[in-house]
């Protein structure tokens, strides 16, 4: 984290915002769930340290519908800045399975495993947790197949505009998810609908894991949001707005 906030200067921005893994789920090595007692004391240690830099804390509860005990847990461990909730796994054929093992699985389909995340984020937002943000709600399209029809936001708008009208109508703000400067998560077509359906609010993560990808994307990112119609905050910790 420090290293990470030491890169944030070189970089000349005025904030950043770790919001680290909280999974109750370990079907992936890199799943974990956050020490948040550890963690805030981190926070702390970094704040007092580097004065100059805004610094948000903040968690990024996944599958938090599943586990309501434990989300309760680490919202009450300490006050948070930005609490996001995402979904990353899905159950296929009764078994918890993350997108990203999706390929290494023989005879998986993956329109209709697709269908099954988007229902899933669908039942996250209406589960009545409390989480502010919408993260990364398009995760399996970071992991699609190669060869094949390629990933194509039209063919689940259905599922997706009943995901962001459902976001809207729970006041989340939608993050557009920048994965360390490869690919963004949603893209503008799914960001205009967004705000056709009375979306008010997105804001940017790089996912970094690592001091080296942070805010990587942000230029692209942010020219695509205002093309669709989100103008920049005046402060820079705050979400953009229609
Ligand atoms: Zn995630």
């Amino acid at each position: 984290m420090e290293r990470s906030c030491e890169r944030a200067i070189e970089l000349g921005l005025p904030a950043i915002a770790f919001t680290d893994h909280a999974d109750f789920v370990k079907v992936h090595p890199d799943q974990y769930c956050v020490d948040i007692v550890g963690y805030l004391d981190a926070i702390d240690r970094c704040r007092a340290r580097f004065t100059g830099l805004r610094i948000l804390s903040g968690v990024e509860l996944g599958e938090p519908h599943w586990f309501p005990k434990e989300t309760a847990a680490i919202l009450g461990a300490g006050s948070l800045d930005n609490v996001l909730g995402s979904v990353h796994c899905i159950k296929l054929d009764g078994e918890t399975v993350d997108a990203s093992q999706l390929r290494e699985r023989a005879g998986v389909d993956f329109e209709a495993a697709t269908r099954d995340y988007f229902a899933e984020v669908l039942a996250m937002i209406e589960g009545g947790q409390p989480f502010e943000t919408l993260a990364h709600l398009d995760y399996p399209k970071r992991y699609w197949p190669q060869d094949g029809t390629p990933y194509r936001e039209k063919d689940f708008e259905a599922e997706i505009r009943a995901v962001l009208s459902a976001a809207a109508r729970t006041g989340r703000v939608l993050e557009v998810n920048t994965t360390r400067g490869r690919l963004l998560c949603p893209d503008i077509t799914v960001v205009r609908w967004w705000r056709e359906v009375g979306g008010q609010a997105v804001q940017y993560g790089s996912d970094a894991h690592d001091p080296d990808k942070i805010a990587e994307g942000f230029p692209i990112a942010t020219q695509m949001v205002e093309a669709a119609g989100f103008k920049p905050a005046r402060d820079p910790v705050s979400v953009w707005r229609r």
